[in-house]
């Protein structure tokens, strides 16, 4: 199984304003703030890299339209 395959986020950063709704929400604790400053001056959150399951709570969580992309296991 390539690893485009499995369950992933992409969350863009100059979207996201940092509010932590997503890193909080996610039930496999797979998000977490940066420490680097996006172009509208905040840290932003970004995926660990695995274990995403593809649920989409992150997604609904956020507040931000467009933020977060999650991407379902490919058949
Ligand atoms: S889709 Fe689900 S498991 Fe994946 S990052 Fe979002 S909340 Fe977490
Ligand atoms: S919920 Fe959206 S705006 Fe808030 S930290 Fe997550 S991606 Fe950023």
């Amino acid at each position: 199984m390539s690893e485009n395959t499995l369950p992933r986020v992409e969350i863009d950063p100059d979207q996201c304003k940092g509010c932590e709704l997503c890193i909080v929400e996610c039930p496999k604790k797979v998000l977490e703030l940066t420490d680097k400053i996006n172009h509208l001056g905040y840290t932003y959150a970004t995926y660990k890299g695995e274990g995403c399951t593809g649920c989409g709570i992150c997604f609904y969580a956020c507040p931000e339209p467009g933020a977060i992309t999650v991407y379902k296991k490919q058949k």
